[in-house]
């Protein structure tokens, strides 16, 4: 699989957001978009994951521009791609329903496919690609193992905690087998410990082949998870490049301060209320 966007640009109400922007992300390969609050990531990673067209520029998916397909090719497309958000949203049912309910909408084509070949006899490898399911049950336990919650599988998700929760919601993104994750800052509410699962989950994705796009203002994380670095400040890419080189010898000043730490929150001083200074006398 290969993501491409291509000078994208972005705007709301008229008011652009993201400037020119140029992102490739290829087979197996983690890409962390790094920047400050409000500087477009989950802009960006909207078009990446396929919710809505760019302004301008292009965005592709294995060479197709899914803005020129069928909506219902779109659709398809958009089935090969896993997107976890800040805030897990679960059905108020189990943990097993939960990570289910990618796999159901696969398995209703699938039924129907098989009814299809039931009655023509079609055979094509395609047609015998589709209707061998792996076993539901196993994907559940495969998706719950590589978060760690194999032993919540019944568990209602109200009992969960919140890191518990996205662990799920990780689960759900990963069973189908997606061909991309677009993950969205997917760890900034959680523990250590619930964020070192996750970023161990991405890496096993990462192995098996799955292309992951990941949104964070945690440089540490990005360091830690991704084989490349797009810094994105207020709206525009400044430079894209290997994890070590971003850290080691960013090209751009903007990037040495934000991996040093400053970050750069784009506050004006009319936004800041004037701070008392307590007087002496
Ligand atoms: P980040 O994820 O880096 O914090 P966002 O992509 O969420 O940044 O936002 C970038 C800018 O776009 C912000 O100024 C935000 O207020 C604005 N923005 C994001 N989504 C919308 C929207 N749906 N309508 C209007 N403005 C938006
Ligand atoms: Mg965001």
């Amino acid at each position: 699989m290969k993501l491409e966007l291509t000078d994208v640009t972005h705007g709301f109400d008229g008011r652009p957001v993201l400037e020119a922007a140029s992102l490739s992300v290829g087979h197996g390969e983690v890409v962390a978009i790094i920047g400050p609050s409000g500087a477009g990531k989950s802009t960006f990673l909207r078009l990446g994951s396929l919710f809505e067209p760019p302004d301008g520029g292009t965005v592709t998916f294995d060479g197709v521009d899914p803005w020129a397909q069928s909506d219902r090719g779109r659709l398809e497309t958009r089935r090969r791609i896993g997107v976890v958000f800040q805030q897990a949203s679960l059905f108020g049912t189990t943990v097993e329903r939960n990570v289910d309910a990618g796999l159901r909408m696969r398995r209703d084509r699938r039924r129907r496919l098989a009814d299809f070949v039931r009655r023509t006899g079609s055979q094509t490898p395609l047609v015998r690609r589709f209707v061998d399911t792996t076993g539901t049950d196993d994907r559940i336990e495969r998706a719950l193992s590589i978060v760690g919650l194999t032993d919540r599988r019944s568990s209602p998700v109200d009992s969960l905690s919140g890191g518990e929760a996205q662990r799920v919601a990780f689960a759900r993104a990963i069973a189908y087998d997606p061909d991309l994750l677009v993950l969205d800052e997917p760890t900034s509410d959680l523990d250590p410990r619930n964020t070192a699962i996750l970023e161990h989950a991405v890496d096993r994705a990462s192995e098996s082949g799955c292309s992951v796009l990941l949104a964070t203002h945690d440089m540490h994380q990005a360091r830690r998870v991704a084989d490349r670095i797009g810094v994105l400040i207020d709206g525009q890419l400044i430079e894209v490049g290997p994890t070590a080189r971003i850290f080691d010898a960013p090209a751009d000043p903007r990037t040495a301060r934000f991996v040093d730490g400053d970050l750069l929150y784009d506050v004006g001083d009319d936004d800041l209320a004037p701070v008392d200074t307590p007087s002496e006398s």
